[in-house]
């Protein structure tokens, strides 16, 4: 059913008085445009915890994995209604000791969902990201993020340490009355009933299996009738360490990069590193991306640091004065994963999420962000339905919105490496000129960095996962009616 043009702008939560007096004809069709954005403002509370719609089904869910993904989905869900209990292998939870970006289509879901209580007072908010020039830090690009995110998207753009925003998404979900199984590694699935089998030989029964058990995920090969598709390594792999900002702060050629809370990005062929300081301040995180084509079964962990300091030998002398504090660092082979045929199992009572249906290169800082969208999704488009008998259908439509979503996401992260990575030469020097007016503070309409592109910017950070699965599955319905 068509909406008029009244209830769009209520949709959008526009005041209904300001709707009345705009006269255009309601048959006319939609065409893309912003220029009522500014009726947005009136109603907008862009931190509010929103009440969520309770699930008319309420279903028992299994999610196995408690990483980011997993735990951010179960928060969704539970705050339906629904009754949810993860299973989590490992012993104790953590996540690796680095930073993360939080970027506003995430942030503007997990502030609803209640997670901003436990966040807040470990983020970062950057004041904007600053791209560098890698042979001695020249500005070549810049995205202001404060205020312009917050009031574009209508939430903050975050960086955080990742054990902060795990433990929030954990404290979120126990406050909830989520059960969290550790130690509980799950050896088998029963598609069809659906069931799994933990290690123990314990047998689980469930509605529905959510698997968001990371890039190796074992659930992916049985969803694909055994035919797995997993990620392949792009031939580049990234160091991950942190540096003590005390360190830093006693050198002047260094310790201008804390005077404002900023992202830098130093850029140069092959290579880039992305910089921002977490835990509040305290700790500089860095990751140094580089071409590997070596087999990671063969790398050593005792010669990872000398490694990455002949790497960017030669990049900016400032960069490399904080290189040479990392103390300890870690190797992770960059992954990427193509489009899947499903994500869920011919049954439709198990499916895939997070890392496990869509992993990513990191170049978009989005691949945690996506799967925090497909929760968001998920839990929405169950609590639409009125029958257990359409889960089915909910789950192709969340399929279906989430696959275009993350694949074009994959893409767009893929399409950073390209643009980052020109050797100096005619190809840099182009993508260079159109960032200029960024930096000079002009106006444009196109950018080279995607944080900038106008485009871009809103394809990536205005999207609502929980608006749009709905409106996917209003379409759905309205085109089975007669
Ligand atoms: C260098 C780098 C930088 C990144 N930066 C960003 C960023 O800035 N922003 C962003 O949004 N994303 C970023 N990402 C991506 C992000 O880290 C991942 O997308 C995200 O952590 C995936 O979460 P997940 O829960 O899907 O998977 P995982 O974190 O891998 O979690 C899977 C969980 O499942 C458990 N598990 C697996 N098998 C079983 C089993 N059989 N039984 C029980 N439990 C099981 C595992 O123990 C684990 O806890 C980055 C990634 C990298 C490599």
């Amino acid at each position: 059913m068509s909406q008029t043009l009244e209830e769009q702008l209520l949709v959008n939560g526009t005041n209904h008085q300001l709707a009345k007096r705009i006269q255009i004809p309601l048959n006319m069709p939609k065409h893309p445009t912003r220029s009522l954005q500014f009726l947005d403002e009136l109603n907008s509370q862009p931190t509010k915890v929103t009440v969520p719609l309770e699930a008319k089904v309420k279903l028992k869910i299994i999610v196995v994995g408690a990483g980011l993904g997993g735990l951010a989905c179960t928060i969704a869900l539970a705050r339906r209604g629904h009754e949810v209990v993860v299973y989590e292998q490992t012993a104790v939870l953590g996540e690796v000791g680095a930073g993360i970006q939080i970027p506003s289509n995430s942030a503007r879901l997990l502030h609803s969902w209640g997670v901003g209580t436990f966040l807040e007072p470990h983020v970062v908010e950057p004041n904007g990201m600053t791209f560098r020039r890698w042979e001695d830090g020249s500005t070549i690009g810049y995205t202001k993020l404060v205020p312009d995110f917050r009031k574009n998207f209508k939430a903050p753009y975050y960086v955080v340490h990742r054990a902060h925003f795990h433990d929030a998404l954990y404290q979120r979900a126990l406050e909830l009355g989520v059960e969290v199984r550790l130690a509980s590694r799950v050896e088998n699935y029963d598609l069809s009933k659906p069931s799994l089998t933990l290690r123990s030989g314990e047998v689980i029964f469930a509605d529905l299996i959510v698997a968001a058990d990371g890039v190796k995920s074992a659930a992916r090969k049985l969803v694909l009738e055994g035919e797995d598709k997993p990620p392949q390594p792009t031939g580049f792999a990234a160091y991950r360490a942190t540096v003590d900002v005390e360190k830093m702060r006693s050198d002047p050629a260094i310790s201008w990069l804390l005077e404002k809370p900023s992202l830098n990005i130093w850029i140069g062929e092959d290579r880039h590193v992305m910089t921002y300081t977490i835990a509040a301040g305290k700790s500089f995180n860095m990751v140094l991306s580089h071409v590997d084509l070596t087999d990671p079964s063969t790398w050593k962990p005792e010669t990872a640091i000398c490694d990455m300091r002949k790497e960017f030998s030669g990049w900016d002398p400032r960069l490399v004065k904080i290189i040479n504090l990392v103390e300890s660092t870690l190797k992770w082979p960059l992954m990427m994963g193509t489009e899947l045929k499903t994500w869920i199992a011919p049954s439709k009572k198990v499916l895939i999420m997070g890392d496990a249906a869509h992993p990513m290169v990191p170049y978009m800082s989005q691949g945690a962000a996506m799967a925090v969208e497909d929760g968001g999704a998920l839990a929405t488009v169950l609590s639409l339905i009125s029958d257990p008998e359409e889960i089915p259908r909910a789950l192709e439509v969340f399929e279906a919105e989430r696959m275009k979503r993350s694949v074009q996401m994959q893409q767009a992260s893929l399409l950073n490496g390209t643009l980052w990575h020109f050797p100096d030469g005619p190809e840099q020097r182009l993508r260079d000129e159109s960032m200029k007016p960024e930096v000079e503070g002009r106006s444009f309409s196109w950018s080279a960095n995607q944080w900038s592109d106008p485009v871009t910017q809103w394809w990536a950070y205005g999207y609502d996962a929980e608006e749009a699965v709905e409106a996917a599955w209003n379409d759905r319905n309205a085109s089975k009616d007669p």
